[in-house]
């Protein structure tokens, strides 16, 4: 089978197969979302991501389909009035996008943006001026398109100078790779197809004490996945519709296998190493992000020049070695590895002797 890099859709983890088995043995596929059975599994699942993940135990957790599905929840059931979007990349610049369309109708919604520069964090004082007026502050933790991450002494940064804001994050490429510093937000999502190593069409959204009332006080309830509708059924440890039980299923085993997320971590900023010592040597090749502090732990963003990784890209997939591409601004003069839990370290070793074996 080939090895993918590739940061999303991304590799399943091996036992995903035995797992998906088990599911059709037991009888999950077919359980009714309304049965104690699939309110065990569900309770399960919650119970289960919180330990691991170190998630406050009051905070909730709710399913969703996608990071996209979550970008149209906050904007639907929960911006009022104001936000501002922080980004450097193309999935920052999405939810801003998918933001600025669903609040178009509210003619006085003052939506707010700040950009930054790859190499840099977000400026504190440009914030404050964006953000004055502003209810919400939405940050992507892990830009999958750069391969840059904010450092947590950054959020806490921003929570201090922010305390009454609702901050909100685009964990996709992140949640259950590195430790999230949940209680210093309130909106926190992730789809399962990143660092989850699970098959698309399911998402993890985390939310604050603070974003529950809002949402409850808001009551906006148009729609099957209005915010207020989804935590009301959640009290039963159920959904508006019927969800994805078969992919839940997977979470809840995969959430059983995993180690805590600090040592997921650990294991991951090791293999990190492991790629900029070994990449530090190689003439013509360099991360994209040149400041370690905003250099991503779960994505890496390799730069070349174009040539360079048209035939890269081309003879890894004659050796079965899938690389990501590059993606929107850096479409052409990067090439991106995921460093994701689901891959192995023979795995690793693959790479870095194929990459060697072509410099
Ligand atoms: C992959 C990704 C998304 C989109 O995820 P979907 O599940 O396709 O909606 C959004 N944000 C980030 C940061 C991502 O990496």
């Amino acid at each position: 089978m080939e090895s993918t890099f590739y940061p999303g859709p991304s590799k399943v983890y091996a036992q995903v197969a035995d797992f998906m088995q088990d599911a059709y043995h037991e009888g999950i596929l077919h359980i009714n979302h309304r049965s104690d059975a699939f309110v065990d599994l569900s309770k399960k699942t919650v119970q289960l991501l919180k330990k691991k993940l170190l998630i406050p135990h009051e905070y909730t957790v709710l399913y969703a389909t996608s990071a996209t599905e979550c970008w149209e929840i906050m904007a639907q059931s929960l911006l009022q009035d104001s936000s501002t979007h922080i980004y450097n990349g193309a999935f920052g610049q999405k939810w801003y996008h998918y933001t600025q369309k669903l609040t178009g109708r509210h003619s006085n919604f003052h939506l707010n943006y700040l950009s930054f520069d790859i190499q840099e964090l977000p400026s504190l004082e440009l914030l404050r001026e964006k953000a004055k007026n502003s209810e919400f502050l939405c940050f992507t933790h892990n830009e999958t398109s750069n391969g840059t991450a904010l450092p947590v002494e950054f959020i806490q940064k921003v929570r201090q100078a922010f305390p009454s804001h609702i901050l909100a994050f685009d964990a996709t490429s992140s949640m259950a790779g590195v430790r999230l510093p949940f209680d210093l937000g309130d909106f926190w999502y992730a789809s399962v197809q990143k660092c989850f190593g699970l098959p698309a069409g399911l998402a993890v959204l985390v939310c604050s004490p603070k974003v529950v009332k809002r949402a409850m006080e808001i009551q906006e309830n148009r729609h099957y996945n209005s915010l207020a509708f989804m935590l009301e059924k959640m009290e039963d440890w159920q959904t508006t519709h019927t969800p994805n039980v078969l992919n839940i299923y997977l979470l809840m085993r995969v959430a059983e296998m995993i180690p805590s997320v600090p040592e997921i971590e650990r294991r991951l900023q090791e293999r990190k190493k492991i790629y900029e010592t070994f990449l530090k040597n190689l003439p013509g090749i360099s991360f994209l992000i040149q400041n370690s502090i905003v250099r991503s732990t779960t994505v890496l963003a390799m730069q070349a020049s174009e040539d360079r990784i048209t035939e890269l890209k081309q003879k890894a997939l004659e050796q079965n070695i899938i690389l990501g591409n590059g993606y929107g601004a850096w479409k052409n003069t990067t090439f991106r590895i995921a460093n994701f839990p689901s891959i192995l370290a023979s795995e690793i070793e693959l790479l870095k002797d194929f990459i060697h074996a072509n410099y």
